[in-house]
């Protein structure tokens, strides 16, 4: 069996990666799922985290915000509906969606959405971490 299974990371835009890995740890919606080569098929749906792959003896670093992800013992495909590389993250933006979400999550008023704010935050927390790592 090969050491390495095919990675592939999408989003309605554009590919952000296609990359022989080595290994994957991907943000499910029950929690971080380890990936290796020869991995059982499955087919989850994704949250928000930092997604790290292992290529070439490199590790890689990138934010997804939702999606869907289907392992094959040799490829694994991520479908992902937000997705930045460390150096696409505009920190100043994210630095400004969290302090927005924060603001609104302790606002007390009655018109806030917040579990939409507290997703708002989880993204910026993301990104920011993500963006550390460039
Ligand atoms: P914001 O409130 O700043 O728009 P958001 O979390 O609501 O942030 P999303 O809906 O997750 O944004 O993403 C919309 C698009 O903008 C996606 O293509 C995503 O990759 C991009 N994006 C969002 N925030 C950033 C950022 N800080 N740097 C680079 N791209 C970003």
């Amino acid at each position: 069996m090969s050491n390495t299974f095919q990675l592939e990371i999408v989003t309605p835009s554009r590919l952000l990666v296609k990359d022989a890995a080595e290994e994957a740890q991907i943000p499910g919606l029950s929690g971080y799922l380890g990936i290796l080569p020869g991995h059982a098929p499955l087919i989850t749906e994704l949250a928000v985290g930092m997604i790290t792959y292992k290529a070439s003896g490199a590790t890689h670093r990138l934010s997804v915000a939702w999606g869907f992800m289907e392992v094959l013992p040799d490829k694994v495909t991520i479908l992902a509906e937000a997705a930045e590389h460390p150096n696409e993250i505009d920190v100043e933006r994210a630095q400004k969606a969290k302090d927005r979400a924060e603001q609104r999550l302790k606002s007390g008023d009655a018109q806030v959405d917040y579990p939409r704010a507290e997703d708002a935050l989880q993204r910026a927390e993301t990104r920011l971490n993500v963006a550390k790592e460039k």
